[in-house]
Order: structure tokens, then sequence, then C-alpha cells
């Protein structure tokens, strides 16, 4: 190199590590004609770039551009330095530091190289179940500890024959440092078992295993966050056995379709789909049905969607190409339990449900289920945050102390944070069991371990009785903050989104506890970080029969048509008297009257559910949400005026829902089809928080609004405010990062205690 020569130094913060970053700045400095070296750090990477001033300028633009699949670049500090006179550009041994965090890439689909070579019969690894590579494979799940070095993982058990160290050890290999690399001779293998554990002898047992599905039989299948439980998706039968066996009776199952094109022959596929469907993250998409599509009725009864997902571990990919058109691939699991990691702990939990096993001996350290998501108003939102994205961390706008936030009840994650990052975990479930629990504890060891946090300040949700709460309690070591649950929501969107200050915060939600003790659910807020006051809320009705009210959503109607008319309703034509008895009615409203385990809620997740059943879509559900997701395809995308949205005056409004149940039942009884009450019941809450919206900024001069609570899993509901508010002038946030369900509260729960201990 002639001419000036200039030098600087590079540090790169991010997920860094282990993702192929380090062969990859090699190979772009002897691109531009550079020297200099590259070394790991405790944070990240440090670059020393040394040669022609442009050449440097042109290496560092490229550098984002190019980066790694697996690469996640979160800050690049460019600073002088002095000209060494390298001569050529290495990688250099780590530089030690005191601090031990690392940002871990999350675990992801298998490569199209690595696909091409398992395909090829003249290669090592031609159908080896575990091909891997740099760019592809396990990663969060198998680490037991940091720094991320092979001892540290589920490898360990497995050492490099000579071809796979030679890989290993060489910068310009693909498979240079990837940890579970392994091949046939020296890695792990999968095999074929009964349900008592005694293998079944086959040549191939992949094909062994996909001749059984064929069959209709069950099939637990290892894969990479757990094991999933499968059966041909075209199979009617087997799909019934797989429900009573697995006691489901309703929820959706979730498919796996050979390749895009299989996929596209049953639902409806558009480019956002596909690239959803084909990214590394692999998560399960909700899809539109195709009309006249070849799966089997049982797998998604009662919905418009479907899940799908493509295969994204080699042995997927292995047994779906044994013609395929879907495999149902649901979570090895008994009903609401963890799913299942451990080989002998699946013989044991699914025994009495699958057929047979398709086994591997690589450890699942750390279970992780699908993550699943939508597209709604041109963005991803998620339902699951999970397999593929955690443990990628939410970027703060500021630095957090350390906080440990429990999250709440159901779809319960936790979260911790460190300086600017909030790492949420991987979806731990329902914490309705002891198994659930126990997964709980884990995730926060773990998690804690890994990342390298030592909470100064726990988080929870106020509800005395979420063992969430009771675990938080436990911690007697530590400070303690009671969160509500509403404003954790609130909290939540404002942390992805950076915001800082006061905004207007709608949460619409199903259940979560309010400081005096009454159910909250339909909250309008003027929230930040730091604290909030209660704007409005849909009016108190009573849930009788407590919880047994979300289960048996005709409990809320009779309670909502008690409130609006007194007795009269029982008069009216409406399709919910179908499926009443007298001493149902009977004994519900007595309940009412008397206060008796009635308690009081202002949620709007029950108000959808009570229309739901005046209307006769479902007096009972197997799941919450199951009536107001009827309500919302009902409704479908047919045009409606609103209904008439009122609220009280005062410093906490309250929204008159009695009118809206009135309006709704004199359109039933005027004979109006049930889809356009529907849509016009979706139109109200539409326009009318819109109209809510408006007043409070006139009267606060807030022109900001964010959208969080279960609620907003409602398609037409979130996709109408997002428009309305935003005609209205309104900057307007709903979640992209994290699920709006109470998958997503631990990160609220996380921001706002930190917010209100400073
Ligand atoms: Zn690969
Ligand atoms: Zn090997
Ligand atoms: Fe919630």
């Amino acid at each position: 190199m002639s001419g000036s020569k200039a030098a600087v130094r590079v540090s790169i913060n991010g997920i860094v590590q282990g993702v192929g970053f380090r062969p990859f700045v090699y190979q772009l400095a002897r691109d531009h004609g550079l020297a200099g070296q590259v070394a790991n750090t405790a944070m990240g990477v440090v670059i020393q770039l040394e040669g022609a001033p442009e050449a440097i300028d042109a290496c560092l633009q490229d550098l984002p551009r190019r980066k790694p699949p697996l690469a996640h670049i979160v800050e690049i500090q460019r600073e002088p330095a002095t000209v060494h006179g390298f001569d050529d550009f290495r990688i250099v041994p780590s530089v030690g530091g005191q601090e031990r965090f690392t940002l871990i890439s999350p675990d992801v689909a298998v490569c199209d190289d690595c696909l091409s070579e398992m395909r090829d019969s003249n290669d090592r690894r031609h159908r080896y179940p575990f091909i891997n590579c740099t760019n592809c494979g396990p990663r969060y799940t198998i680490i037991t500890d940091v720094p991320y070095d092979r001892p540290k993982t589920a490898m360990r058990h497995f050492s490099l024959c000579e071809a796979c160290r030679r890989e290993y050890d060489d910068p310009s290999d693909r498979r240079f440092h990837a940890q579970p690399n392994a091949c046939p001779v020296c890695g792990p293998s999968v095999w074929l078992c009964d349900r008592d554990g005694q293998e079944i002898s086959a040549e191939d047992p992949i094909a062994a295993a996909a001749e059984a599905l064929k069959q209709g039989q069950v099939l637990a299948l290892k894969g990479l966050g757990g094991f999933h439980l499968a059966v041909d998706a075209q199979n009617e039968e087997a799909v019934r056995r797989l429900r009573r066996r697995k006691r489901r009776e309703e929820k959706p199952f979730a498919l796996m379709a050979a390749d895009l094109s299989r996929a596209g022959q049953f639902v409806e596929v558009d480019a956002a789909a596909q690239s959803l469907l084909e990214s590394i993250q692999r998560p399960i998409v909700l899809l539109p049905k195709r009309e006249g599509h070849a799966i089997a009725s049982g797998v998604a009864p009662g919905n418009a969607y479907f899940g799908v997902m493509l295969p994204y571990t080699p042995l997927h990919h292995l047994v779906l190409a044994e013609d395929f058109l879907a495999l149902v691939m649901t979570s090895g699991n008994l009903s609401e339990e963890p799913i299942c990691i451990a080989n002998a702990d699946a013989l044991e939990r699914l025994g009495q449900i699958a057929d047979l096993f398709l086994m591997h001996n690589r450890d699942i350290y750390l279970r992780s289920d699908d993550s699943i998501v939508r597209q709604v108003a041109g963005e991803v939102r998620f339902l699951r945050r999970s397999r593929g994205y955690v443990p990628v961390p939410v970027f703060l706008r500021s630095n957090l102390p350390r906080v440990l936030a429990v999250g709440g009840e159901l779809k319960n994650t936790i979260c911790l944070t460190r300086e600017r990052f909030a790492f949420l975990s991987q979806h731990i479930g329902d914490m309705e069991n002891r198994q659930t629990e126990d997964f709980f504890q884990l995730t926060i060891d773990h998690l804690q371990r890994i990342l390298d946090i030592r909470p100064e300040v726990v988080a929870y949700d106020l509800h005395p009785d979420y063992l969430s709460t009771r675990y938080a309690q436990t911690r007697d070591d530590l400070p303690v903050v009671g969160i509500q649950h509403h404003h954790a929501h609130i909290v939540s969107c404002l942390a992805e989104h950076q915001l800082e200050g006061r905004v207007i915060g709608l949460a619409m939600d199903g259940t979560g506890y309010g400081p005096d003790h009454t159910v909250w659910g339909g909250e309008v807020l003027i929230a930040e970080a730091g604290g909030y006051t209660r704007a409005a809320h849909l009016q108190p009705v009573a849930m009788p029969g407590s919880a047994s009210a979300i289960r048996e959503p005709w409990r809320m109607a009779v309670s909502f048509l008690e409130v609006s008319m007194g007795e009269g309703w029982r008069e009216m034509p409406l399709p919910l008297m179908k499926g009443l008895s007298e001493p149902q009615i009977q004994i519900s409203t007595q309940m009412i009257r008397q206060g008796l385990n009635s308690p009081l809620t202002s949620s709007l997740g029950r108000l959808f559910d009570a229309v739901a059943a005046i209307l006769g879509l479902h007096l009972t559900v197997a799941f919450e949400g199951q009536a107001a997701m009827a309500l919302e395809h009902l409704a479908a995308d047919v045009d409606a005026p609103p209904y008439a949205f009122r609220w009280g005056a005062g410093d906490t409004r309250i929204i008159d829902t009695a009118a809206i149940i009135r309006a709704v039942c004199s359109d039933v009884s005027a004979g109006m089809p049930s889809p356009i009450i529907a849509a016009r019941f979706h139109e109200t809450l539409v326009q009318g928080l819109t109209d809510l919206c408006e007043e409070l900024r006139r009267e606060t001069g807030l022109d900001r609004v964010v959208l969080s609570g279960g609620v907003f899993q409602n398609r037409r509901l979130l996709a109408g405010l997002l428009a309305r508010l935003g005609l209205a002038g309104f900057s307007v946030f709903a979640h992209r990062q994290v699920p709006t369900n109470d998958g997503g509260l631990a990160l609220g729960q996380a921001v706002a205690a930190a917010a209100m201990m400073a």
C-alpha cells in the first residue's frame, strides 16, 4: 500500500460472537485490501484496520450491509488509531475482559448451504440430521453457561473428529468456530423407539418414522426447543386421535408444510407471508385458509386461519421430504404443561399420546416453543415470541438498572434488564401447574447466569394470587415493586418504541388486577413509565361465577343484559336464549344481585364474550378468547355504522357499555343479520375510542396514543384504531417486537419498576 495510510479502531457491540463475525471481517478487510486484525472482546469485537482512507470508509460501509445472517449489530464505534504497519489481516485470540457479558444468538433454521450438502449423496454429511454451520443451527437452547464455547454446550459429549476439527479451526471455512459442528462420525444421532423406550431397529429411522405417520400414527419428534407431536395433516382420523389423547378439544393445531409451494396449496401466501415463512426464525405464521384445501377439518375447526411454518431443522426437512403436504406439529406436552425436552421425560409424559418416538442424543438445555406471528397493518405482530427470536434483546432508550420482572399468570414470560438491553424470555406458559412453575424458576436462574445479570430489584404484578407474585415475595433478598397490570402493558409498548414522557394509553385486555380489587381490562390511562392515572374505563359489571364467567361467556351475557335492561331482555328473541335454561338464568341473576362470587370487571374482553354469546356464537369456550375470535371472524370486513359510544363526565370517565348492549339487542330484535351487528360492534369501539382520545387530547395536549393488551390480538380493532387515530392526527404506537398479550407484560414491568425507583 502506497500513499497516505490511515488506521482506525472499530468496536462493535451486538450479537457478533459465535455467528461467524470474525471470519466475515477477515474476508471483508481482504476484499478491500486492508491490513490489521480482529478479536473478540467481552462486549463484542474490536477491529484494527490499516490502509488507504477511502478503502477503510468503503469497508466500514459494507460491514453492516454484508454482515452474517445471525449477527445483530447494536452499535459501531470508530476512532482514529496509530498505524502499526500490519502486513496482512489476522484473526487474533480473544482480548480478555473482566465482563463476561456477550449477546447470545437465538436458534435459527438450517441454511441453504447446509441443506444442499445434506441432499448431496457424495457429501460426508449426506442425510445427516444435525448438519449446521456458523450461519445456522442451535444456539440458545444448547448453552449452559458463557462464554459460548463447546464445553459449555450440549455438544460437550461429542468430540470433534479430525475432518470436523479441521473445519472448526479454519478461518476460511463455513464452520470456523461453529460450536455445534458435527458429522455422522463424531456427532449426535437419531433413533426410533416405542412408548416403552425400546429401540425399533430400522435401516433408516427417519424413513420408518415417515412411514408410521403415513399409516396414521402419532409421532413424538425431538426438535430444536423441545418435542413436537406430529401426525399427517391430511389424515382426519389421526388428527382426531391426537386431539383425544392430548385432551385438546378445539384449540387449533399448527402445521408444518414441506415447502413454500405446498403451503400455498392450503393457505393464502402473499409476499409478506412468504418472507416471514422463509425467515431464519421460522415462526408459525397465521394465514387465511384457502378455499378447497386438503387439510383435515379437525386441524383448526371454526377458524379462518391455519398456523403454518416451514421446516427448520435438518431432521424436519428429512421427514417432510417423504412426500407429505404438511404435518400437524403441535407442542409435545399434555394440555397446559410445558413442552418436553428430555428423552426420559418425553417417554413418561407423552407415552400415552405418541405411538412412536424419533429421539436424538443432543440435549436441549432450555425449552423454547415455536413463535407465533401474523401480519397486521403492514407490520409483524407477535402472538408468542419464543424460538428464533429469544434471546435477542429489546433495545431501550437509555440505561436501566438490573431488574428482574416476573410477568403475569397466563402466557408468562420473564424479563431481565442491564444497560440498554431488555431480555424477554421465551414463552414459559400458563402458571397453573407445578411443571410450569418449575420451568419459570429454571428460566430465571438460567437467564441470570448466561446473561450475567444479578438483579437489584424484582418487579411483579399486583395480583396477590399469581404464582409469579408469590415468587417475587419470596425474594426477600431484594426490594420488590408491584406494577399494575395495564400500566405494565402500556409501558411495554412505550419501551419497545423508546418513547419518553406521558401518552394516552389504551389498555384493552382480558383480565388484570386493579388496585381497587376489581378486575380491570378496558382502561384508558394517561401513562408514563413511572406512573399513570385512570382517565376512563368501561362500566364495571359483575362476573357471576368469577373465573367460570371466562369459560362460560353466557354468564357475561346475562350480566351485561341485566345491567342494561333489568329483566326486560328475557322476552327478547336473542339467539343466546336457545342455549340457556331457566335455572341457569335464575342462579346467575341471583348471584349478580346478591354479589355472590361475582367480582366486578371493566374488561373489554368480557364485553366481547358477552356480545358473542348474545349472538349465539359461543355460550361456552374451550380457551380464552375463542368467543371474541368468533365475533371478529363474523364481522370480517363488513362495512357498518357504529353504535353510540358515550361516557360520563368526571376525572375518571365511565364508558356506557349498557347502551352498546341495548343497541345490539335492538338490532337483533329487528332481524339485522349478525355479521352486520358484529361489524357495528367493532366499529363502535374504533370510532368511540378515537372520540375519547380526542377529548383527552383537548384536555391534556397529549397526541401520542399507545395500544396494548390482549384484545389487540383482534386484527380489525387494531388495524381500525391505527388507521382512525392516525387520521385524527395522533401518533399511534402498537406492539411490533413483543406480544400485545401478557407475553409482553414483563418488559413493561421491568421498565416501569426502574422508572419508579429512579
Ligand atoms: Zn448452515
Ligand atoms: Zn465429525
Ligand atoms: Fe393482560
